[in-house]
C-alpha cells in the first residue's frame, strides 16, 4: 500500500463526481522555454510557478544521468494541471534555474507543498559548473532528525552565490503509485519559520479544541451515563490522532524515529471507524433506519479490515477497501436526513456536520487531482471541515442533552403532580375512614351507656350520671332527689298476654317518664322492671313530680291487638340531705318504695331519712 492510498483512492472514487461538476478540464500548452526565475533571498512562499518542468519516470528507477539524458531528449515539458500530477505510479523529476539578483550570497528553503510524500531527493548545479552535487536525500520513514530543516514537510535548503545561476533537479518518489505537488515554495528561512509558527499554534489550537470537545464529552458521558457521549469522546479521540499523523505533527514531536506512513492509512481507518460507530448510536439507526443499519454495520467492518490491511501493508486488499469505504461515506448523510425526516431535531443538525466533512473529503480530491490550485486555504480545507464537522455535532449533541432534560422535568412535574393527587386520595380516605370510626366508636359507647330494649341509660350509666349530680349538687348546695319505680305486678302481664308485652310494656314505660321529664334529669333502667330518676329539685317538686308520673303510667294503654293492657308504679322519693354518697340517697329510696309496694302499690312514697 502507498502512502497516498488513502487519498489517491478518494481521488479515483469521485474522479467521476468532479468530472461531472467541472466540465471540460481545460489544458494549457506551454510554448516557452525554461528560464531562471530571478531571487533576492527575500521571497516569502512564492511558487516557481512556470519557472520548472517535469518528467514522469514510470519505472521510479531512474536516477539523475537517466533525468539529465531525458532533458536532453526533451522529454520534460511544464505541468498541465494546477498542481497534482495526479495518481502515477513511479517517480516525478522537476527541473529548474535559479538566478540569485542580488550582490551577496543567499540561503533559500524550497518547500515541497504537501505532507504524505515518501521521498524528496535533489542536486545543484552553478551553471558554470559542470557536475552536480545532491543537497538533499530525504525519505518519509527517516529519522526526523535527519531533515536538513525541521519541518513537518519536506524542506530543501539551498545557497545561491551572489549573481550565480544554478540549475535543479528534484526527484519525488513514492512507493507505487502516489500523488505529486511538484511545484515548489520559496522561503528566506526566517519568513518560513514565522509562517510556520502561525501553522503550529493553528494546528495546535484546533487540536486543542479537539481535546476539549473529547473531555466534555466524556464529562457529559459519565454525568449523563449517555453513551453518545463516549462514542462522541473516541470519535474526537480518534480525530485527534489522526489530523496531526497526516499533517506530519506527529512525526515531527511524536514518533520521531520510526514513523511509517501506514499510521496515517491506519490513524484514517480509525477515524472512519469510530465516526460511523458514532453515528450508529447517535441516530439510533438499529431502531430507526434498521436496513440502513446494516449498511452501517458493513462499514465498520471495513474500516476494521482496512485498519488490518494498513498494518500488515496489504497493497490491494487495502485499495479495496479504502474505495468501499469512501464509496459509502454519502449512508451517514442519508441516514442523518432520514433521522431528521423522521422528526430527530439533532439529526438536522448532524446533516450539516456530515455536509461539511463531505465538502472538505470533496476538495481535497480536485486539490489531489490537480483541479484545484494547492493553496493554504485548500490544503487545511479538509482539516477545518473535519473540525467544523465536530464542532457541529457538539451542538447537536447539546440540543440532544437540552431535550432530555426538557423531557426528564416534564416527567418529574407529572410525578409530582400525580404524587400530589394520591396524596389528597389518600387524606380523603383517612378522614372518611376516621370520621367512620368515630361514629362507630360513638355508637359503641352509646351502646355501652344504654339498655338495649328502652333506649334510655342502663345502670351502669345511670349510676355514673347520677353521681356526677350528686358531687355537683352538693358542691353548690342545690337540691337533689332521686326516685326509684318498680311496675306493679309487672310477672303477671308477662304470665297474662307473653313476655313480647311485657317488654312492650316496658318500653311504653320509659318514654311515658322521658316525655314527661326536663332534659337535665336522669333517667334509667336499674333492671328488671325497675327505673330510677335523678332530679334537681326540692322535696315538693319531687314530690309533685313523683306524683305527676304515677297517674301518668296509669293513664298508660297498651294495646296488644287482643286486650288493652294497663298497668301502674309504686315509687320510692328521696331527697339529698345528709346522704354521703349516691348510693345512700339511692338506698333510701329503694326503702320509700319498698313502703309504697307495702302501702298498697301506685303510690309515691317519700323517704322518711
Ligand atoms: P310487685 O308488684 O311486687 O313488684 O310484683 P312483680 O310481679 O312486679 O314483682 P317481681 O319482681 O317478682 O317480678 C318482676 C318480673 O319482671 C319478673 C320477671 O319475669 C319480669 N321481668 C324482668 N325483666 C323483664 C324483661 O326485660 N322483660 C319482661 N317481659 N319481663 C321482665
Ligand atoms: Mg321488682
Ligand atoms: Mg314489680
Amino acid at each position: 500500500m502507498t502512502i497516498n492510498s488513502l487519498r489517491s483512492l478518494s481521488q479515483q472514487v469521485l474522479t467521476v463526481f468532479v468530472l461531472l461538476f467541472c466540465g471540460l478540464v481545460a489544458t494549457k500548452t506551454y510554448a516557452e522555454s525554461l528560464t531562471a526565475l530571478h531571487v533576492n533571498g527575500l521571497e516569502d512562499g512564492s511558487r516557481l510557478g512556470q519557472y520548472f518542468h517535469v518528467w514522469h519516470d514510470e519505472s521510479g528507477s531512474a536516477d539523475l544521468a537517466d533525468a539529465i539524458a531525458a532533458f536532453r531528449l526533451h522529454k520534460f515539458s511544464p505541468l498541465k494541471s494546477k498542481g497534482s500530477t495526479g495518481l502515477q505510479a513511479g517517480a516525478f523529476w522537476s527541473v529548474f534555474y535559479l538566478h540569485n539578483d542580488s550582490d551577496k550570497p543567499i540561503t533559500l528553503n524550497l518547500e515541497y507543498v504537501d505532507h504524505q510524500l515518501i521521498y524528496l531527493s535533489a542536486y545543484q548545479r552553478n551553471t558554470s559548473a559542470p557536475s552536480f552535487l545532491e543537497i538533499a536525500d530525504l525519505a518519509l520513514s527517516n529519522p526526523f532528525s535527519e531533515r536538513l530543516v525541521s519541518h513537518q514537510r519536506f524542506v530543501v535548503p539551498v545557497e545561491l552565490g551572489a549573481g550565480e545561476t544554478y540549475q535543479f533537479y528534484f526527484r519525488f518518489g513514492s512507493d507505487e503509485k502516489g500523488f505529486v505537488f511538484p511545484d515548489l515554495r520559496l522561503w528566506q528561512p526566517d519568513k518560513m519559520h514565522y509562517v510556520q509558527s502561525i501553522e503550529l499554534g493553528s494546528i495546535a489550537f484546533l487540536v486543542g479544541g479537539l481535546a476539549l470537545m473529547a473531555i466534555i464529552s466524556l464529562v457529559t458521558g459519565v454525568a449523563t451515563n449517555d453513551k453518545t457521549y463516549y462514542a462522541y469522546f473516541v470519535y474526537a479521540g480518534t480525530k485527534l490522532a489522526t489530523w496531526p499523523t497526516i499533517l506530519g505533527f506527529s512525526h515531527m514531536f511524536f514518533v520521531r524515529e520510526d514513523f511509517h506512513w501506514s499510521y496515517m492509512s491506519l490513524t484514517g481507518a480509525m477515524s472512519i471507524m469510530t465516526g460511523v460507530i458514532f453515528a450508529r448510536i447517535f441516530l439510533q439507526t438499529k431502531v430507526n433506519t434498521p436496513r440502513l443499519d446494516y449498511v452501517l454495520k458493513f462499514m465498520i467492518l471495513n474500516a476494521g479490515l482496512l485498519a488490518l490491511a494498513a498494518l500488515t501493508r496489504e497493497t490491494v486488499f487495502s485499495v479495496v477497501l479504502i474505495t468501499i469505504a469512501l464509496l459509502l461515506y454519502p449512508v451517514l448523510a442519508i441516514a442523518s436526513l432520514i433521522r431528521w425526516y423522521q422528526g430527530s431535531k439533532e439529526s438536522a443538525v448532524y446533516t450539516l456536520g456530515w455536509t461539511v466533512l463531505i465538502i472538505g473529503l470533496f476538495s481535497q480530491a480536485l486539490r489531489d487531482l490537480g483541479l484545484v490550485e494547492h493553496t493554504f486555504v485548500t490544503y487545511y480545507w479538509p482539516v477545518v471541515a473535519s473540525y467544523s464537522e465536530m464542532m457541529v455535532i457538539m451542538v447537536a449533541m447539546g440540543i440532544h442533552l437540552f431535550r432530555l432534560r426538557r423531557l426528564k422535568e416534564q416527567a418529574e412535574l407529572r410525578y409530582r403532580s400525580q404524587l400530589e393527587r394520591a396524596k389528597q386520595e389518600l387524606e380523603i380516605l383517612v378522614s372518611e375512614r376516621t370520621h367512620a370510626l368515630e361514629v362507630a366508636k360513638s355508637e359503641a359507647e352509646k351502646e355501652a351507656r344504654t339498655d338495649p330494649l328502652t333506649g334510655i341509660n342502663n345502670r351502669r350509666s345511670f349510676m355514673a350520671k347520677s353521681e356526677a349530680m350528686f358531687d355537683s349538687c352538693r358542691n353548690r348546695s342545690h337540691p337533689m332527689s332521686m326516685l326509684m319505680f318498680d311496675i306493679d305486678h309487672f310477672k303477671k302481664i308477662n304470665d297474662n298476654h307473653g313476655h313480647a308485652v311485657g317488654d312492650q310494656a316496658l318500653k311504653l314505660f320509659a318514654t311515658t317518664i322521658e316525655s314527661e321529664i326536663r332534659d337535665g334529669d336522669v333517667l334509667g333502667r336499674l333492671g328488671g322492671e325497675e327505673f330510677g330518676l335523678a332530679l334537681y329539685s326540692d322535696k315538693d317538686t319531687a314530690i309533685h313530680t313523683a306524683e305527676r308520673l304515677r297517674s301518668a303510667v296509669e293513664r298508660i294503654y297498651l294495646n296488644t291487638g287482643v286486650v288493652q293492657v294497663r298497668f301502674t308504679t309504686s315509687i320510692g322519693v328521696a331527697l339529698m340531705e345528709a346522704e354521703e354518697s349516691i348510693e345512700q340517697l339511692m338506698s333510701h329510696a329503694d326503702q320509700a318504695l319498698y313502703k309504697a309496694k307495702e302501702s298498697g302499690r301506685n303510690k309515691a312514697v317519700v323517704s322518711a331519712a
